[in-house]
């Protein structure tokens, strides 16, 4: 995968230091963004057959290809479900978070 990467939020201390434009600086991201996910989709090598229509699909783009088949960034994965719809082949199922 080719993301910015994760930096640390430095809170400001004094209001002089509160930036006037953007919270941050460009090219970063200030945390992993999967923290609201309730369900994970998990492949199934074996059902896949990386023709990769889960790839095209994902609106978050964490679904990248791996040697010949798929798999998943699950730092940035929202659980949203479309590649579980989008796959026919039945590779992707979804299972609770923290399960
Ligand atoms: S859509 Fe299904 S079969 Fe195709 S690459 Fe994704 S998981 Fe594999
Ligand atoms: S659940 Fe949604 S965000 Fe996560 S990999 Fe599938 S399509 Fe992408």
């Amino acid at each position: 995968m080719n993301r910015p990467p994760v930096t640390k939020y430095i809170k400001p201390k004094h209001i002089k230091d509160y930036p006037v434009g953007p919270s941050f600086r460009a090219g970063y991201l200030t945390s992993d963004n999967s923290g609201w996910r309730t369900v994970r989709p998990i492949i199934d090598q074996d059902l896949c057959i990386g023709c990769q229509q889960c790839y095209l699909c994902c609106p978050e783009g964490v679904i990248y290809p791996k040697e010949g088949k798929v798999d998943i960034d699950y730092d940035f994965c929202k659980g949203c479900g479309i590649c579980g719809k989008i796959c026919n082949h039945k590779a992707i199922q979804f299972i609770k978070e923290n399960k």
